[in-house]
């Protein structure tokens, strides 16, 4: 019999491990069911090299729980331990300063368990006292019985034990009896020991009998040895797959298509990752792939691991070459976790781009599936986007696709303006902006859908990207100005004229909450609307961006500023102006005179003002500009309240207004009511 300290400088660790690890104590089976899984296989290895000549026998790990006893049980029949292999593999823990160590790491405690060697004392998270049993396949070993009640202190002796391997028997305590119930065991190694490379037998196969479920004789396999990922990608079927998938992600839509993941240079890696069906509803749930090592399920939060747009993808990932058990941020900035990102990345846009060529209508089928993936990547990875550059579809609203460079060739001669940008017409939404993108089509324009959640963000970078490209909403502006092939030709009227067409029609906009316009007249063709409302492109963005981002808020609380283009060349336009003209000339020209005189007056007053040097003289001038000005703004208000009270007898101008607002949605509840009974009275 041999007692002796274990070797960690600390006075005790364990009560730190059960306080740290509280939240993740539940590993511990993951941890002692991985030791049992590794010393099996280098058995098997060892035997493979000729270094082992006995008999392997049954090499299944078994795990056991006695209710009475109080006691968990992990089996291995593996290469087992003889009393020096304890002593160093076991009482020697790997590192000293345990606990300034932990103390540091505390909140990544569950990556520390395992990377340091701490994977067995993990053990006493859940335990009173551990014992292990164990038999070394050497030749001549001697049985040995190690165990320890959570303090620093260990007892050994030489035990009588017939068969090779090693069991470590945990004396559950108080606080975990959970772990003595094999539905929780279950779960446990459902979770963690799916799809473990050893049989791991616990309980027992159920069977229904006299309105209940019983115990078999048959014991209990809880886990599939080959998971389809290490298998060869020639030998599996479609079917494979979905199967894989279903029982991975029961309940779920079956995948659009998947990858299989097979590298062993420069590091190992295998997995296959699944295309869900992503509708335009961005849900990066940090579950959807689970990181296994050497077949043992570690985590499912793949953060750093994989890029980021990759999240929304399903699946497994295996390495024993990502240093699982550290903290995330150093897993982050690790060099080989940076390239498996990347190769991930690059297998993702090869496969794309081979589905693409291989059958692009096939593939233009799935693009309302994918498509938000494939934005995601192209905005958040630099790599993908470059990669991204042969498969990426641009769509328009009669629902045909076209590659960035197709597109390009498509719209590059009609659509260049003045200035030599390429003017990219978009629409977000084909219904309420129909009659503009009708308006574009007409002017032989085409005319794109860009209605997704990233859209937005989209267009800010295919603008940066192409260079020389402009994205313009086709409701931006009338169909003339969208793409300014010359320099405008001015509306041909008078300062009068001006006056009264933008106060008839200011005037009888109505009120919309947070909603502000200005007027606006241009020449259009005869042929076009009488007015129509517009949203400046910039204005517009702004706001979407202020509304997406935090901190932008002041942006995000500014009215909506809408233009309401009169189209001076309109018939019905030129008529309501003539009649206004006709009817205000006599009342409205002298103030109109008067503003102007008493505007070049000020004007007088000010240079004067300014050729003065005498503080009391300038006071003097300048209250007389005040006063005049104040004359100004009186004339003024006159003169947009004769110009407000006859428009608004002029049902023809609020007819044009509701038309131009009814085409962008804007006339809604009240005014819209009046619109309809106006129009029923008109007919
Ligand atoms: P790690 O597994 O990370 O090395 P552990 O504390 O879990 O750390 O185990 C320490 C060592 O103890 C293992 O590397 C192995 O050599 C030995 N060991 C643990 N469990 C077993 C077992 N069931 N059979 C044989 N050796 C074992």
């Amino acid at each position: 019999m041999a007692t002796g300290k274990i070797g960690v400088t600390t006075e005790n660790i364990f009560p730190v491990i059960k306080k740290f690890l509280y939240s993740d104590h539940e590993i511990f089976l993951r941890e002692l069911v991985s030791n049992a899984v590794d010393a099996t296989r280098k058995l098997k290895t060892l035997e493979s090299f000729g270094d082992f000549k006995g008999e392997l026998g049954d090499m299944s790990v078994r795990v056991n729980v006695d209710k009475e006893a109080g006691t968990l049980t992990v089996s291995d029949h593996g290469i087992g331990m003889d009393a020096d292999d304890i002593e160093r593999y076991i009482n020697q823990i790997a590192f000293s300063g345990a606990e300034e160590f932990l103390e540091k790491y505390k909140d990544t405690a569950n990556s520390i368990i395992g990377h340091f060697g701490l994977g067995f004392y993990s053990a006493f998270m859940v335990s009173k006292k551990v014992v292990i049993r164990s038999l070394s396949y050497k030749e001549g070993a001697k049985a040995v019985e190690w165990s320890c009640d959570g303090s620093p202190e260990f007892e050994m002796h030489e035990i009588e034990k017939a068969d090779r391997g090693t069991d470590v028997i945990l004396y559950i305590d108080d606080d975990n009896k959970e772990f003595l119930e094999q539905v929780r065991v279950d779960t446990l190694l459902r979770k963690y020991c799916r799809f473990l490379p050893v049989p791991v037998i616990s309980g027992k196969e159920q069977e229904w009998k006299d309105g209940k479920y019983v115990d078999t004789d048959k014991e209990k396999v809880v886990n599939a040895t080959e998971p389809l990922w290490t298998r060869k990608p020639a030998d599996l079927t479609d079917e494979d797959y979905l199967r894989f998938y279903r029982e991975l992600k029961p309940g779920e839509e079956d995948p659009m298509f998947w990858i299989h993941l097979n590298v062993d240079y420069p590091f190992t890696l295998t997995g296959i990752l699944y295309f869900p069906k992503i509708k335009n509803n961005i849900d990066i749930r940090h579950n959807r792939i689970q990181l296994y090592c050497n077949q043992v399920y570690v985590t499912d939060q793949v953060e750093g691991v994989v890029p980021e747009f990759m999240m929304l993808m399903q699946g497994v990932i295996d390495s024993p070459d990502i240093p699982l058990n550290v903290s995330r941020s150093y897993l982050q900035a690790d060099q080989q976790v940076k390239k498996i990102s990347s190769y991930i990345s690059k297998k993702v846009a090869e496969k794309l781009d081979r589905m693409f060529r291989d059958n692009r209508a096939e593939f233009e089928k799935k693009w309302n599936d994918i498509e938000v993936f494939i934005k995601y990547g192209m905005l958040t990875d630099e790599k993908f986007y470059d990669a991204a550059g042969k498969f990426f579809l641009l769509r328009d609203i009669s629902d045909r696709y076209y590659t960035l460079e197709e597109y390009r060739t498509l719209v590059e001669a009609t659509q260049t303006d003045k200035d030599g940008d390429v003017v990219y017409l978009y629409a977000t939404d084909r219904t309420a902006q129909y009659s503009y993108s009708r308006g574009a089509e007409e002017k032989g324009y085409n005319v794109l859908l860009l209605d997704g959640q990233l859209d937005q963000h989209l267009i800010q970078m295919l603008e940066s990207k192409l260079g020389k490209t402009r994205f313009v909403r086709v409701d931006s502006d009338t169909p003339e100005r969208l793409i300014r092939k010359q320099d405008e030709k001015n509306a041909d009227v008078s300062p009068l004229q001006a006056d009264l067409l933008t106060g008839i029609f200011r005037s009888q906009i109505p009120a919309i909450d947070n909603t502000n316009f200005i007027v606006e007249y241009n020449s259009l063709s005869a042929g076009d609307a009488p007015a129509t409302v517009t949203q400046n492109e910039m204005m517009r963005r702004m706001k979407e961006m202020a509304a997406m981002q935090q901190g932008m808020n002041f942006y995000g609380q500014m009215p909506d500023m809408y233009a309401l283009v009169v189209n001076t060349e309109q018939p019905v336009v030129k008529k309501v102006l003539a009649d206004a003209v006709e009817a205000l000339e006599t009342e409205v020209g002298p103030l109109r005179a008067k503003v102007d005189s008493d505007n070049s007056e000020i004007e007088k007053l000010r240079k004067e003002m300014d050729s003065k040097k005498e503080e009391s003289e300038k006071k003097e001038l300048r209250d007389k500009i005040s006063e005049i000005e104040k004359e100004v703004g009186d004339t003024r208000s006159s003169e947009e309240k004769l110009i407000a009270d006859y428009a608004s007898e002029q049902p023809v101008v609020k007819q044009i207004i509701d038309l131009a607002l009814l085409q962008s949605n804007l006339l809604r509840g009240e005014a819209l009511a009046a619109f309809i009974r106006r129009s029923v009275s008109l007919l």
